[in-house]
């Protein structure tokens, strides 16, 4: 893609957006990487790989790069314990200080060229503050200097900062393109993944990782094949929120909504999206069951997932959701 060679160069800010897990990531880390080369492949439009920028690059400390990230992101990839006691919780923000920092890098001159590359990721994490000192950096860019800002959620951006990036829009890969690509990476499970992560390989490469496969798929069991008990369902769910390398609150949430989501789909259009492999047990639940209800339900959920991430009471949460989630699959009565 020849995004830097259009009329004076690269533009000063790509904003890449798209679902999470296909490749948004990956793809600005090759174009910082291509921004920066000394002798990029010209056939391909690549890093080259092979130069000192590539190898100062691929080593995590090239000078003319900047990679932005929440605190709490910074953390988790150095394997940090983030139950420190007494150290102050790092933030899932980036803040505005970050931004300021930058002031001083994006002003002066490169060092090993006159190009610098900023990127953010995720975009949408900057708070108010933050994006606001970003947006006066790009009223008046300073030359050599291309911010790349990714994000899942563009619309969580401010306009006026979306209307100052070019805009690559990524899709979900097909499906035959996504199988693939994982059984390069070795993935022997492909399509359970991928119909779990709503056809996103990457996202679907990370759970298979993290062995989380068997997780979900006694989440998938628990919501298709339990026995009506409401208080059972909500302590098997518990278990997953407790073991270690288990589900978040919030996960466990989506997770619900999925299969939610898969009842009312395949009632309205005989398709699943996410549960594919229990197609049977899916098509009886659904055909018993209310479409309307179901639909309720999930509307709901979208506002339950907003107070996941801090319920009051974890296991009062889990049970209100579950009676409702069972409330909602029961057979109508018309
Ligand atoms: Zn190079």
């Amino acid at each position: 893609m020849r995004l830097w060679e259009s009329a004076g160069g690269p533009p000063h800010a790509i904003l890449l957006a798209g679902p999470a897990g296909v490749g948004k990531s990956l793809f600005a880390a090759a174009a910082a990487q291509r921004l920066l080369c000394e002798s990029p492949r010209q056939a391909a439009d690549c890093a080259c790989g092979d130069c000192h920028s590539c190898r100062i690059f691929a080593a995590g400390n090239h000078p003319d790069f900047r990679h932005v990230i929440p605190e709490a992101d910074a953390e988790e990839a150095e394997g940090e314990a983030s139950d420190a006691g007494d150290k102050k919780k790092a933030s899932s923000q980036i803040l505005i200080g970050q931004i300021r920092a930058l002031e001083d890098f994006v002003y002066m001159g490169g060092h090993r060229s006159s190009t610098r590359v900023i990127l953010i990721e995720p975009a949408e994490a900057m708070n108010f503050a933050a994006e606001n000192a970003l947006l006066k950096i790009l009223e008046e860019p300073p030359s050599g200097v291309c911010f790349l800002l990714v994000t899942s959620r563009v619309k969580k951006l401010l306009p006026t900062v979306r209307s100052r990036c070019r805009t690559l829009t990524f899709g979900r890969p097909g499906l035959e393109e996504a199988k693939r690509w994982l059984a390069d990476q070795g993935e022997k499970n492909a399509l359970p993944l991928l119909a779990l992560t709503g056809g996103t390989p990457i996202l679907a490469l990370a759970e298979s990782q993290k062995g989380r496969l068997k997780t979900f798929d006694d989440m998938a069991a628990s919501l298709f094949e339990n026995e009506g008990d409401f208080l059972a369902l909500a302590s098997r769910w518990e278990s997953h929120l407790k073991k270690e390398g288990g589900l978040k609150m919030e996960e466990l949430v989506a997770t619900v909504q999925k299969a939610l989501f898969d009842l009312a789909s395949f009632n309205l259009t005989g398709q699943l999206r996410f549960f594919a492999s229990r197609e049977k047990q899916v098509a009886a639940i659904a055909a018993r069951a209310d479409t309307s209800g179901i639909l309720g339900y999930y509307n709901e959920l979208l506002k339950a997932r907003m107070l996941a991430s801090h319920p009051l009471n974890p296991r009062l949460f889990l049970d209100d959701i579950a009676a409702r989630y069972l409330r909602a699959i029961a057979p109508s009565r018309s």
